[in-house]
């Protein structure tokens, strides 16, 4: 351990006996999708050795099954015959060559499989896939068996330098585990030590496979957030059993894909769950124990090694948006890591609609050999107008390739829409996107002027070569009759009063639209400024996550404890259907989970009648029926919005070269993804 190096415990080499790895680092698993074509794989290759560069002790891949019973997908990523294993070397090299550490991931879905083949320990179909898995017959689960073994000993063949092997998160191994899904009465189901078995063989066989001089990191689910989950005494037993069969680490596993508390969405506080692997940690196993879920920074890392949670810990997400992630750390640069958000947005969203990972805050994450930054041929000055994501992502990337950028923003902070994101409980991690293009403007040398509003004129005579119009989007006016009214116009706010301006909301508040910044709306307005992403017992009680060595799987029994909002809210939309549906894939049941929970009246199909004195006037349907007066003291208007382009027009008239990205291009269906992106891929263009 250095005393000069800024965190200490977290880039400490850590010795495994046969083999060192250069710091405490594991850049964890993620299916990127460029996993399940050998023709991805030079890509895939180009994505990890970048993040070997970027310093990671050691990296795990994306989950390849062992057989096609395994897959997760119809022809998903599987690792079974030899030549297959010769494809991976490109992977390896491309690792090896960069001075990184590289282990496969062994995933078998078992009844998480989404195809008609999967198999499980019992004929139990699980609540989030359609099919109804086979029940294994024993020679069927002996076949699984050596299906592992033999996919470590040609993840070996293929150059890796380790396998981990997938027994948590409620996949194949962790099925058999608990005993919701496993009702068998042969020697693999019923007791604790028959339930056990298939975990403790399949490493001990891989092992057997692979010889002493080979990392075998075993993912074990130590709190399986499902009524029918695991107790305290059987993952301390299974942990002990895991050790003895040969495992050379053991890294966590948090909740199962199907349990109804969140656990990696960026509502869920920093190292939320680290405590489960401390807990184990004091069970004095011998072998090192890895922590994981939420650990976004540097310094949190820090502290739960100096502080005995684990001898490692696992960032996945964190190192999509920063392959120098650890660079920068060693180099005392923390304050330019590009910070995971934990918005699911780029990456999960994507892999559950089978569309290739990226990164929200790094379009170029596994995109490495398509979107470079290289040095521009021929210089120019370039005016960015508006410090929104998707100015700030250009201005970043156009200053960086060696154009002089002026950046301007009316307002006196940069951010735009982001700096109204970060108030809302829940997504204070908006903050840190806001701080890292802070300082990579400062880094890039962009020329920032604060608190100007420029207009055409004055864009026209300074004669910049290209000017990108970044100005972003207002509010729509929904124009509802009686809304600009005498006393009923005194009942209406824009989101932007409420969440920038701090206009004071009465106890009855009616919510126009229930799209993200509606539902965003409702949170602030229900949390009444109390977030309990900042206060871990309070989000545990409001989730019922509780001690497994109290209720079994964390979560049996534990009666949720949610404050009541000081609001009544009404969260309205026009059209018919689940409000909140195009959010996001993996974070909107989080979201209305929690609205529900804080009983905000969610309401669709209904007609904007009137603003009256006396509150919100609706009616339901297409025939209007149902007339009714919602009785609220204000009514939010969170009814999307619509581009603000207004200097695009003369400059072009002028013959100026103009640029659209973000909100000011297309407003419908914006996000930060959509904006960053356009503004890093304009900029590696001009
Ligand atoms: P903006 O962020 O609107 O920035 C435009 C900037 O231009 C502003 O700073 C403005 O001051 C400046 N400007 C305008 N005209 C001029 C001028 N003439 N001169 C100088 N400056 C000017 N997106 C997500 O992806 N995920 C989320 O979870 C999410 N949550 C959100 C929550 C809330 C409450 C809100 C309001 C938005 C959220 N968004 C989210 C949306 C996201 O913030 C926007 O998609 C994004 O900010 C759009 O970026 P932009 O750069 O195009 O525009
Ligand atoms: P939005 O998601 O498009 O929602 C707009 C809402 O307004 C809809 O509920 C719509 O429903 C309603 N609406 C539209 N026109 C209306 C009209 N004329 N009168 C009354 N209601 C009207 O937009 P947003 O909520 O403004 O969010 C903007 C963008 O920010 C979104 O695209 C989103 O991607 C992003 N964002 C994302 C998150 C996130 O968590 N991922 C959070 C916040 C924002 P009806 O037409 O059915 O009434
Ligand atoms: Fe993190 Fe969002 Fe990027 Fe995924 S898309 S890595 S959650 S910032």
């Amino acid at each position: 351990m250095s005393a000069a190096s800024p965190y200490p415990h977290l880039l400490a080499p850590l010795d495994l006996g046969f083999t060192q790895l250069r710091n405490r680092v594991l850049m964890g698993s993620m299916h990127t999708g460029l996993e399940d074509r050998r023709k991805h794989f030079p890509r895939l290759a180009a994505y990890f050795a970048e993040r070997a560069r970027g310093g990671v002790g050691l990296i795990v891949t994306g989950g390849f099954s062992p057989n096609i019973e395994g897959w997760l997908l119809p022809l998903a990523s599987k690792l079974s015959t030899s030549a297959s294993a010769r494809a991976h070397r490109l992977i390896t090299d491309a690792v090896h060559a960069e001075g990184g550490k590289i282990a496969l991931q062994i995933l078998h879905a078992g009844r998480y499989s989404y195809h008609p083949l999967s198999v499980a320990p019992s004929r139990i179909k699980s609540p989030i896939t359609p099919f109804t898995p086979r029940e294994l017959p024993a020679h069927g689960v002996e076949r699984q068996i050596r299906a592992f073994a033999r996919c470590a000993a040609l993840a070996r063949e293929a150059g890796y330098d380790g396998v981990e092997i997938m027994g948590s998160e409620g996949y194949f191994i962790n099925q058999f585990l608990a005993p919701g899904t496993n009702l068998r009465n042969d020697h693999y189901g019923g007791s604790l030590e028959n339930r056990q078995r298939l975990a403790i063989e399949i490493v001990e066989r891989s092992r057997a496979a692979v010889g002493k001089d080979f990392i075998i990191i075993y993912r074990q689910s130590l709190i399986d957030l499902v009524p029918g989950g695991q107790t305290w005494s059987e993952i301390v037993q299974l942990a002990r059993a895991i050790e003895t069969a040969g495992a050379t680490l053991i890294n966590t596993g948090i909740g199962w894909h199907e349990a109804r508390v969140p656990t990696i969405v960026t509502s869920v506080p920093r190292a939320a769950f680290a405590w489960v692997t401390k807990k184990l940690k004091a069970e004095g196993l011998k072998i090192p124990l890895i922590t994981t879920n939420r650990i976004n920074a540097p310094d949190v890392a820090e502290q739960l090694l100096a502080d005995g949670y684990a001898d490692m810990v696992s960032m996945a997400r964190p190192l999509l948006a920063d392959a120098d992630f650890v660079k920068k750390a060693a180099e005392n640069r923390a304050d330019e890591i590009n910070t995971c958000i934990a918005c699911n947005q780029a990456c999960l969203d994507h892999t559950f609609r089978n569309k290739l990972v990226s990164c929200l805050v790094n379009p170029r994450a596994a995109h490495e050999t398509e979107l470079n930054y290289a040095p521009a041929d021929v210089k120019k000055r370039i005016a960015v107008v508006g410090a929104g994501p998707a100015g700030l992502a250009c201005a970043a990337v156009l200053a960086e390739r060696g154009h002089a950028v002026d950046l301007f923003d009316s307002a006196d902070e940069i951010g735009g829409q982001f700096n109204m994101a970060k108030r809302v409980p829940g997504k204070e991690e908006f903050y840190e996107t806001i701080r890292y293009f802070k300082r990579r403007i400062e880094v890039t040398g962009v020329k920032l002027q604060l608190g100007k509003r420029v207009d055409a004129e004055q864009l026209k005579a300074a004669g910049y070569d290209e000017v990108v119009i970044a100005t972003g989007v207002l509010p729509r006016n929904p124009k509802i009759p009686g809304q600009a009214d005498g006393e009923a116009a005194g009942r209406v706010l824009s989101y932007v009063d409420v969440l920038r301006g701090g206009a004071a909301v009465g106890k009855r508040v009616a919510l126009i639209g229930a799209g993200g910044i509606g539902f965003d709306v409702a949170e602030f307005l229900a949390s009444d400024g109390h977030s309990t992403t900042l206060d871990l017992p309070a989000w545990q009680r409001e989730w019922g996550v509780g001690d497994p060595e109290d209720a079994r799987g964390g979560v049996a029994g534990v009666i949720r404890d949610v404050p009541p909002s000081p609001r009544e809210i009404w969260l309205l939309q026009r059209k018919p259907g689940k409000p909140g549906a195009g959010l996001g894939k993996t974070s909107g049941w989080v979201h209305r989970a929690s609205l529900q929970m804080k009983q905000v009246k969610m309401i669709p199909g209904l007609n904007y009648e009137a603003i009256e004195a006396g509150g919100l006037r609706v009616s339901y349907g297409e025939k209007r029926e149902r007339p009714q007066l919602i009785e609220v003291d204000h009514i939010v208007l969170c009814a999307g919005q619509e581009s603000l382009r207004e200097l695009e027009e003369p400059l072009k008239l002028a013959g100026v070269s103009v640029h659209r990205i973000g909100g000011a291009d297309v407003a419908a269906e914006l996000d930060a993804k959509r904006a960053i992106d356009q503004g890093c891929r304009l900029a590696a263009r001009l």
